[in-house]
């Protein structure tokens, strides 16, 4: 999946009508979500600098913030 597609899932996973809603709303959190990059297993909260917290879906240390990936960190 691209970045982009991994964004849209997540977004649409919480809720939001678009993926800039999404990182606007989480800008300024102190957790954010977080989706495997391997299988897009969805983290709910996750520091937002992380970029190998562990999935619970695959096993694998492959699931990054939302604002890594969107590349706001
Ligand atoms: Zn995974």
């Amino acid at each position: 999946m691209s970045a982009k597609h991994l964004l849209q899932k997540v977004a649409a996973d919480g809720g939001f009508a678009t993926t800039m809603e999404m990182l606007e709303h989480y800008a300024i959190d102190s957790v954010v979500p977080g989706i495997c990059i391997i299988c897009g297993g969805i983290d709910d909260s996750i520091e937002p600098d992380r970029e190998d917290a562990c999935c619970d879906e695959c096993g694998t240390d492959t699931v990054k913030s939302v604002l890594v990936i969107a590349g706001v960190i």
